[in-house]
């Protein structure tokens, strides 16, 4: 076996929390100096849904997984993670991603 093979990398999003504020997308852009016609994380700004006569926002994100193993890779923690100010958005091998899955129905889990 290759244990050199580095970790698969994903994205975990709470969507109950993320309020599609963009600023992940911006960070990422501005902290990856990413070239104009490229998008490496796209917020996904969706229509309100009615749960239990509620109207509730269920926002997605459209991330490119093989940027984010470079950042992960890094000194320092993504910086899209950081600027969430609903701490809503995680990045890390998937193996550390999947407990905290658990019993979380609304949760969105992107892997590669
Ligand atoms: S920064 Fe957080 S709350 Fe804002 S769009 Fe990104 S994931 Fe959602
Ligand atoms: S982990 Fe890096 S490449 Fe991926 S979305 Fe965040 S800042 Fe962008």
């Amino acid at each position: 076996m290759d244990t050199n093979h580095p970790k698969p990398v994903g994205m975990l999003l709470d969507a109950e929390r993320c309020t599609g504020c963009y600023s992940c997308q911006s960070a990422c852009r501005e902290t990856n100096r990413v070239p104009f016609e490229e998008k490496w994380l796209e917020v996904i700004r969706r229509k309100p849904v009615m749960v239990d006569g509620e109207p509730q926002l269920y926002h997605l994100l459209a991330p490119v997984l093989e940027k984010c193993a470079g950042c992960v890779e890094g000194e320092n923690p993504p910086l899209c993670e950081r600027v969430c100010m609903a701490s809503c958005l995680y990045i890390a091998p998937v193996e550390k991603l999947l407990p905290l899955l658990k019993k979380k129905c609304k949760w969105v889990l992107y892997t590669p």
